[in-house]
């Protein structure tokens, strides 16, 4: 087998936290990308047989809550967006049980805010929740509670929700799947000359400001939140993937230990400046 950079850690991992954005899971007019869909809990559930746990965190409750309602954009106000979420998280969930069910595994749904994982008993229960799930056998699958998430307890976005996932269940990788390839020395969008970065020494400013630039207009992150919970997830020591969401069966070349995306090595070292 092929050794990755990650000196191997990512293709041993054990435990996964899965992280799909909302570009991976939708069309431009929010509906669900049912085939996307399809093939990456196929290929999640194959790689839950050969042995490993699974903990997805996903995106798309308010994109597909958008799409649902036939909204002409995602809204903007608190109230459209939590009672698009409400309508969204309802959708994603029944796709994604469905399709876990279809290879025998039961899904489990685990709705979180940033006020629950920073209180001490709260998020006790949290961890013992999560860990109790994946005994049994069961697939989390984590989302920001956003129809009663606001300013003060919110996350923001499921980037950081995932490194903050994968740090409270104590996973050994951490991967995002995103709409582009990897971090880039420069926006691909915009630099033609812009190369992928396969492996990440350190994040430092010059890192930052080549991940600079919005994400989509149907998600919320972009490549800054994903460096900065790549930063949440390598400073405890798990190693952290960003790639490309478009085709999930190179998620099993990631896990033969082939390179794949970006790779943030778990003792990825901290920029002075943070
Ligand atoms: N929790 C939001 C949703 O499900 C997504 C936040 C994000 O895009 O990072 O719609």
């Amino acid at each position: 087998m092929p050794l990755d950079a990650g000196g191997n850690a990512i293709s041993q991992a054990h435990r996964i936290v899965v992280k799909v954005g909302t570009s991976t899971l939708t069309y431009e007019n929010g509906r669900l990308n049912l085939r996307r869909i399809e093939t990456l809990v196929r290929v999640l559930s194959d790689i839950k047989n050969s042995g490993r746990e699974i903990i997805l965190v996903t995106s798309g409750a308010i994109g597909v809550g958008t799409g649902q309602l036939g909204l002409k954009e995602r809204p903007r106000d608190t109230a459209g967006k939590q009672a698009a979420a409400a309508v969204g998280q309802c959708e994603l969930m029944y796709s994604y049980d469905k399709q876990f069910s279809t290879y025998g595994h039961v899904t489990a749904q685990v709705l979180l805010t940033r006020d629950v994982v920073e209180d001490g008993h709260r998020k006790d229960n949290v961890v013992n929740t999560i860990s109790r799930l994946l005994e049994y056998g069961a697939v989390p699958i984590v989302n920001e509670n956003d129809t009663v998430a606001v300013e003060e307890i919110e996350f923001g976005d499921n980037d950081t929700l995932s490194a903050i996932v994968a740090v409270l269940s104590h996973a050994d990788a951490l991967v995002m799947l995103t709409d582009i390839d990897g971090l880039y020395t420069a926006d691909p969008r915009s630099h033609a000359d812009a190369r992928l970065i396969p492996v990440v020494a350190a994040i430092d400013d010059t890192l930052r400001g080549a991940a600079s630039g919005a994400g989509s207009s149907r998600g919320t992150g972009g490549m800054i939140t994903k460096l900065n919970a790549a930063e949440i997830a390598t400073g405890a020591g798990i190693p952290t993937v960003i790639m490309n969401g478009a085709n999930p069966r190179r998620l099993y070349d990631l896990f033969d230990g082939e390179p794949v995306g970006t790779l943030f090595p778990g003792h990825c070292p901290h920029s002075p400046d943070k």
